[in-house]
């Protein structure tokens, strides 16, 4: 007889997060259908509800998707040209683009090789009179120090905008992500820890002015039919992705809950095989909950060693490989090779894992053996 080809693990498998809610997910879906109100909504309403609880925030505001959630943000603080955004290179493209979009200048600082977030002591280095926000990243699932950025945000009087896209339900000291900065953003792409049927995303904050900027901005600078406050442009979330949020939303504990043993469970595989000297494992800071949106390594090798996983059939992804200060679309910036070697090590280091709440454990140990057969 000859080996069987195994089956494959899948980086990450909707279908199986589809299957634990389909007739719940169905009949709100159904509900919305039945009802015409696709645009924000009675379904709309309720899911801002149950997430502002949900989080521990005043205001949730549904909006079109997390790239619009930046741009909202941003654009709610008035951020324009001659204004400077300080953020980190290593992050997805829609938090630094919405910054160009505004007619803003983004001003990179490192991350920090421990956690691959923004650097609290190079974002103190490169703030100047002309720096309006400094917008951390919640990357991965982890969220940074709430205390030392709220310090350099109160010294300076520069304000804080959370980009926690990935991080929902992610902790960190007194505060959950999307809850210490002025206004927080988040995504509910497929792929996310929160996931919609489609686009969607939220914006929140404590400030009762900012909530209110940021409803009327979405809606086209519109609280009453053709009468136009300012110029905003249509970032409403739909009834359907609502309707389904909330449904999924009453999950998000457990599932998250799986994400984290699930990492803990790849800890202790790797330990087990004596990985942990070859490879860097994620690290959790004592005073936080990471909610593992990714399971990232840094990896000797990691191109061959995701091309031998590829073989084996066992899916992985790098978020990611070229930072955003040595974009083609940034070259204007003026930034070269080098400026953030930080960034640039975790670009050429960083392979993230399968890790979703239905991965089984077979499934975790066949990714585990076919590292520790790559490095043997
Ligand atoms: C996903 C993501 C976004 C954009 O969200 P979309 O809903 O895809 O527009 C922004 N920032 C970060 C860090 C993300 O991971």
């Amino acid at each position: 007889m000859s080996a069987a080809v195994p089956t494959p693990v899948p980086f990450l498998d909707l279908a199986r997060e589809y299957e634990t809610v389909a007739s719940e997910l169905e009949a709100a879906v159904l509900e919305v259908l039945r009802s015409q109100a696709y645009v924000l909504g009675p379904a709309a309403a309720r899911f801002e509800e149950e997430v502002a609880s949900f989080l521990g925030v005043e205001h949730a505001i549904g909006v079109s998707s997390g790239s619009d959630a930046v741009l909202l943000a941003l654009a709610a603080l008035d951020v324009g040209p001659g204004d400077q955004v300080v953020t980190t290179p290593f992050t997805f493209f829609a938090t630094v683009s919405a910054i160009t979009r505004l007619g803003a200048q983004p001003v990179f600082a490192d991350i920090s090789a421990a956690d691959f977030l923004l650097d609290p002591v190079a974002v103190a280095s490169v703030v100047t009179d002309r720096t309006r926000v400094i917008m951390p990243v919640q990357l991965y699932g982890q969220c940074v120090d709430p205390d030392v950025f709220d310090a350099i945000g109160r010294t300076n009087r520069i304000a804080i905008i959370e980009d926690a896209a990935q991080a929902i339900g992610a902790r960190r000291g007194r505060f959950g992500a999307g809850a210490f900065g002025d206004l927080g953003c988040f995504s509910f792409y497929p792929t996310k820890n929160l996931a919609a049927c489609g686009e969607a995303g939220l914006v929140t904050t404590a400030d009762d002015r900012l909530a209110s900027r940021v409803r009327l901005l979405r809606d086209h600078g519109s609280e009453r039919r053709y009468e136009h406050l300012e110029v905003g442009w249509n970032a409403r979330l739909d009834g359907v992705q609502a309707a389904a949020l909330s449904v999924k939303l009453r999950h998000l504990g457990d599932w998250n809950a799986a994400r984290i043993a699930l990492a803990a469970r790849y800890g202790a595989l790797f330990r087990e095989a004596g990985l942990d000297s070859v490879l860097t494992l994620p690290l959790v800071a004592p005073d936080a909950t990471h909610v593992f949106h990714q399971y990232v390594i840094r990896a000797p090798r990691r191109d061959d060693l995701q091309a031998h996983l590829g073989e084996q059939g066992v899916g992985s992804a790098i978020h990611y490989p070229r930072p955003l200060h040595l974009q083609p679309c940034f070259e204007s910036l003026g930034y070269r090779a080098g400026d953030f070697p930080e960034a640039e090590r975790a670009a050429a280091e960083v392979l993230a894992l399968p890790i979703f709440p239905q991965l089984r454990p077979d499934e975790q140990d066949r990714v585990v053996r076919a590292i520790a057969s790559f490095y043997d």
